[in-house]
């Protein structure tokens, strides 16, 4: 693929995107703990590094809802964390 290319980084990888803006990368997070499905989500790449390199999460993305922070770090979707908690208060 043209202009496509894997960076391999600790606990994560994220390509390099063509055409759409060239800060941005698209990172793939872990595993989801209830669906177990991954998410792709579109970060400034320069935050991605300074995360990756210990910054806060909070610092590095400062525009980002808890929800979507939740995401990044434990790849748990924000209706998935709700549902768990949910069954957990279900269940006597
Ligand atoms: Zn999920």
């Amino acid at each position: 693929m043209r202009g496509r290319r894997l960076i391999p980084f600790d606990g994560g990888s994220y390509l390099d995107r063509e055409g759409l803006h060239m800060a941005q990368v698209v990172y793939e997070t872990k595993a989801c703990m209830r669906c177990r499905q991954k998410s792709q989500v579109t970060v400034d790449a320069d935050a991605l590094k300074r995360w990756q390199s210990g910054e806060l999460v909070q610092r590095a993305f400062p525009l980002m809802t808890p929800d979507e922070r939740e995401l990044l770090i434990t790849g748990t979707h924000p209706e998935c964390w709700r549902a768990m908690f949910r069954d957990e208060d279900d269940e006597d």
